[in-house]
């Protein structure tokens, strides 16, 4: 008989998807929970029940019951699918050093061969395979001779063991596969391990939408500042009115994380039923709960040594206007900044009412090139040079880029869509950075209401950085001149109300005629000539309390539609990570 055949006449209810067979029954545990899959084209099979993760092919089982199977199977040692390009089948169960290794961090055997296919070795290193929905999706690798770690490049951010748990039970969230297998030691099997550190929350993009279906998510990160730090990230991105999931936080008191505590021969289940409190974050607070510990902002560079020494950076919880006549650059500036922060590994998000989405995109590759990227081509109507990005380089920024800029397709929209949309993004995104261009696209309703509802938009944009520890950006056009012909320092358009609502106002003025000129002091500008300087930055606000007054010269690069200051900043999209490694590498490093 054939595989469906089979399957229907001896292992029950089932689903199909693509190649996989979905059963609700396993054969071996017996558990009813559509936890079993079975491949159509390699005959292979997984249970995916914590306390079962059989594993197989259907052939044996088939035998045993003196049936066989006429199918041509496809061969192959690799027992799962995959999206990595690796061959798994290099790859060993553990041996007797990597065992040695795991027990004596007190993992028993019996966890070990429960984990068998799930944790693997090759020579000194041990290696953790991460899946989703079956299929391999990455892995990373832990040395047992010396403190090495590595991850596969390209591997997606799901959670360790997410495919065996079940969304009926409360799910644990822990910090490494250690811990998870010091969860499991203790008999917890729902319990998953965040893929690269707590510093990087990109899992919860991926699994935003089943992490809500679980009753309760206790969070057992690290007991220390970056740990604490993601607990109140995720709360916030994971908190839902609309939602059931209780989340609650493990305090490890006097533990580092919950591998020291087992090793203290600790029951991690009665730890965590004593210890864990659920958490809210609140809008309110007892003075004695402020921690009023120095803390560094969070914030980044803008990639102009002088713009950052005037401004400070770009920090997280504050909102800062950009202003400036047309032309000015106010647009660009805010842009390259953006693209900036996605460079140093931040997500970013763009409402441009001004540009449509394939003029934007090619100003934002443009602004991701250097020079060798580009070349130069003169237009045959207007006889002016421009210069675009090759094909190799647009494809590479593409790459690079991946999901972490998202561009709204909308060119303008309703105030109050765009605020709820924001927090949206933040919660199942992670974006941090949001760049709107400008605030005269956003639909603030008619003429009479205009003004109130613009300063209901801001103050709007206030609470979303203060709740989430996000950067907007808001470009603002001047406000029309009035009859003497000068703008003031808070002179933007709109109410005269939202330069009190914002943290920054920074103004970007382009020194054309002469009479732009003027403005600089006379002993500066011959200096300033002689440097090319094509654009005055002034900070009319700043939060931080930074010195006003002044301004920053920059220079401008038509080319790469860049700000600068003497030199153009080579820009590297291949940013460097000790902690990724290509397969090349791998290949090496593990002597396959
Ligand atoms: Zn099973």
């Amino acid at each position: 008989m054939n595989l469906i055949e089979y399957v229907t006449e001896n292992l029950g209810e089932y689903k199909q998807y693509g190649e996989e067979i979905n059963l609700k029954e396993c054969p071996f545990c017996g558990k009813s929970k559509w936890k079993f899959y079975l491949n159509r084209k390699n005959g292979l099979y997984n249970c995916f029940h914590a306390s079962c993760r059989a594993k197989g092919h259907i052939n044996k089982l088939a035998t045993e019951k003196e049936i066989t199977i006429d199918d041509d199977f496809e061969q192959g040692t690799n027992n799962q699918l995959k999206e990595v390009d690796f061959d798994f089948s290099k790859l060993g169960y553990l041996n007797r050093s990597g065992k040695e290794y795991l027990i004596g961090r007190g993992i028993s055997n019996d966890t070990l061969e429960q984990m068998k296919y799930q944790v693997l070795q090759k020579n000194d290193w041990i290696i953790f395979l991460y899946s989703e929905k079956t299929m391999l999706v990455g892995f990373k690798a832990r040395n047992i001779k010396e403190k090495r770690f590595f991850s596969a490049k390209g591997s997606k951010a799901v959670l360790f063991n997410f495919d065996y748990v079940d969304f009926d039970k409360p799910l644990l969230i822990v910090e490494g596969e250690i811990d998870c297998l010091s969860a499991l030691e203790s008999g917890i099997d729902n319990v998953v391990s965040v893929p690269f550190g707590v510093s990087n929350l990109d899992w919860i993009n991926n699994h935003f939408e089943d992490l809500k279906k679980f009753p309760e998510i206790i969070l057992a990160f690290d007991n220390d500042e970056p740990g604490r730090k993601a607990n109140t990230e995720v709360i916030r991105r994971l908190e839902d009115e609309e939602c059931n999931t209780l989340i609650s936080v493990l305090e490890l008191k006097e533990y580092k994380d919950l591998n020291e505590a087992l090793n203290d021969e600790k029951d991690l289940q009665e730890i965590i039923k004593l210890n864990k409190k659920e958490i809210t974050i609140q809008d309110v607070i007892a003075f004695e709960d402020i921690d009023t510990e120095f803390k560094e902002y969070e914030r980044y560079r803008t990639g102009i040594k002088g713009l950052d020494m005037y401004l400070g950076g770009i920090r997280m919880g504050e909102v800062s206007i950009f202003s400036g006549s047309a032309g000015s650059g106010k647009s660009t500036l805010a842009n390259q900044l953006l693209v900036q922060g996605i460079l140093l590994g931040y997500r970013g998000y763009i409402f441009s009412g001004e540009l449509p989405n394939n003029q934007l995109s090619r100003w934002i590759i443009k602004q991701f090139c250097n020079e060798k990227d580009l070349y130069k081509k003169t237009d045959s109507y207007t006889e002016k040079i421009e210069y675009y990005p090759t094909k190799d380089a647009s494809e590479r920024v593409k790459r690079t880029l991946g999901d972490k800029l998202l561009v709204d397709e909308k060119s303008t929209i309703y105030y109050k869509e765009l605020l709820k949309k924001m927090e949206f993004l933040i919660k199942r995104n992670g974006i941090k950075i949001f760049l709107i261009d400008n605030l005269m696209k956003v639909d603030c309703g008619e003429a009479i209401e205009t003004s109130e509802n613009e300063v209901k938009f801001v103050s709007g944009l206030k609470d979303l950085v203060n709740k989430y520890q996000v950067h907007i950006m808001l470009v603002a056009h001047p406000r029309k001149p009035d009859s003497t012909g000068k703008t003031g320092q808070y002179d933007i358009y709109g109410s005269s109300k939202i330069p009190n609502l914002v943290d920054n106002i920074i103004f970007v003025k382009r020194l054309v005629s002469e009479d732009d000129w003027k403005t600089i002091p006379e002993i500066q500008r011959e200096q300033l000539r002689n440097l090319q300087i094509s654009t005055i930055i002034t900070q009319h606000k700043s939060r931080e309390g930074f010195e006003l007054g002044g301004g920053v010269p920059l220079n401008f690069s038509g080319k790469t539609n860049r700000f600068y200051i003497n030199k153009i900043n080579e820009i590297n999209i291949e940013s460097e990570n000790d902690f990724e490694k290509s397969l090349d590498e791998i290949e090496k490093l593990l002597g396959v």
